[in-house]
């Protein structure tokens, strides 16, 4: 077997395998009763049917991850990929078009693969819960939008990208990593204002008690906000969230209205809290000095292993061409990506804990971060005890009793 080929199925078999052991062992990794420290947050009836979300959430990923290898691996082993090719190279289109058409297939290809799985996660197991608030509506349209977004969005990313490697000789990758860079930087200062509104509906939170209390906690925090939105989370699901959008002067906090249902005024002051931690503990700026890094040493990889004949022959493809390469290194990159992912993880669990104490410290009030993460847990049926193979490979914030013990210590 071709090395690369050895390397690809592998990789593919292997990060499938560790995703259902950690469904296996998660699900026998739940005790009969919640921990203490939820007592007074999950009644009998609530922990039960957590646990019953989670082990449902678990079966699903499963069925979900095991049909996309199996999709994939047969794809590579009927050799799709010259099929494809040869079909599209039939066209007789212009070289970019060529490479654009053959990226843009396989795209809309493992898009509509995913569409039942989403569809099946949106109506019946998130209904089954009684968290689904998308309509048919809506759920159609999201996917009609993102699809259009990947094509006015990504398609001159991939062009460029297509034509560098084309044309430019063995600078191409650091030109790709200039481009791509320049992207990301310019899509997060654009998406509160032109992309998060064609999801949502952004509301200024009107003036209160909630308002006030937000902008002084921002003030004392030495913060400066540009705006406290409350965005219509409930359109799509009853669960509640809190995110910060845009760079510098233009960053703004959007608050889910489930979210201001559900929690108290001292509660959502410490969610704003523990967002303003991750700022004014530089997260922001690390993740994306991470990101650039990591860009730039893919695009550096990719140069190098994007037009090796051994990979083209791991697919059984007649022709090298750039548009090919840059699929099958991404392929070929399955193991790193699955290492990257786990250390971004551990990362940022480790910033979880540190915008929880700047919280605990900013508010000198750790018993609200405690509970607004409590109420958080039991209204969207959080597992309360996930496997550490589970945190490992999928946490980016720790589980909520880790968190929930570390404020303790600053309670006493
Ligand atoms: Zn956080």
């Amino acid at each position: 077997m071709n090395a690369y080929l050895a390397v690809i199925i592998g990789s593919l078999a292997g990060s499938w395998l560790l995703g259902v052991l950690s469904n296996i062992l998660g699900a026998r990794h739940m005790p009969p009763n919640p921990p203490p420290e939820f007592a007074d947050a999950f009644d009998a009836q609530t922990y039960a049917k957590s646990r019953e979300y989670a082990r449902a959430s678990m079966r699903l990923s499963a069925v979900t991850d095991t049909c996309d290898t199996l999709a994939i691996i047969a794809f590579i082993l009927a050799g799709g990929f010259d099929r494809l090719d040869t079909a599209i190279r039939a066209l007789d289109l212009p070289p970019l078009a060529t490479g654009l058409a053959f990226i843009g297939a396989l795209t809309l290809a493992a898009s509509l693969l995913g569409l039942p799985f989403e569809a099946y996660r949106t109506f019946v197991h998130e209904s089954r819960f009684g968290f689904n608030t998308t309509t048919v509506r809506t759920f159609v349209l999201d996917r009609l939008k993102s699809l259009v977004l990947t094509v006015i969005l990504g398609g001159p990313l991939i062009a460029l990208v297509l034509l560098f490697f084309e044309h430019a000789g063995p600078l191409a990758w650091l030109l790709c990593w200039a481009v791509a860079v320049l992207f990301s930087l310019g899509l997060t200062y654009i998406a509160p204002t032109w992309i998060l509104p064609i999801f949502n509906t952004f509301t200024p939170l009107e003036d209160g008690e909630l308002r006030r209390a937000l902008e002084t906690c921002a003030r004392q925090a030495g913060f400066e906000l540009s705006g406290i939105f409350v965005i219509d989370g409930s359109r799509r699901s009853t669960k509640g969230n809190a995110y910060f959008t845009g760079l510098g002067r233009r960053r703004r906090i959007a608050l889910y209205d489930t979210l201001i249902k559900e929690q108290s005024v001292e509660e959502i002051v410490a969610v704003l809290a523990h967002e303003i931690g991750h700022a004014r503990k530089g997260h922001i700026k690390q993740r994306l000095a991470m990101g650039v890094a990591q860009t730039g040493a893919v695009f550096f990889l990719m140069s190098l292993f994007m037009s090796s004949p051994g990979l083209f022959a791991a697919f059984g493809m007649e022709r090298i061409s750039v548009y090919a390469g840059l699929v099958f290194f991404v392929l070929l990159f399955t193991p790193v990506s699955l290492v990257l992912s786990v250390a971004a993880n551990a990362i940022s669990r480790a910033h979880e804990y540190e915008a929880d104490a700047f919280a605990a410290r900013a508010t000198g009030n750790p018993g609200a971060m405690i509970s607004a993460l409590k109420k958080l847990s039991a209204s969207s049926l959080t597992n309360l005890t996930p496997h550490p193979l589970e945190v490992w490979l999928h946490y980016g914030h720790p589980p909520a009793l880790d968190r929930i013990r570390a404020l303790s210590a600053f309670s006493s």
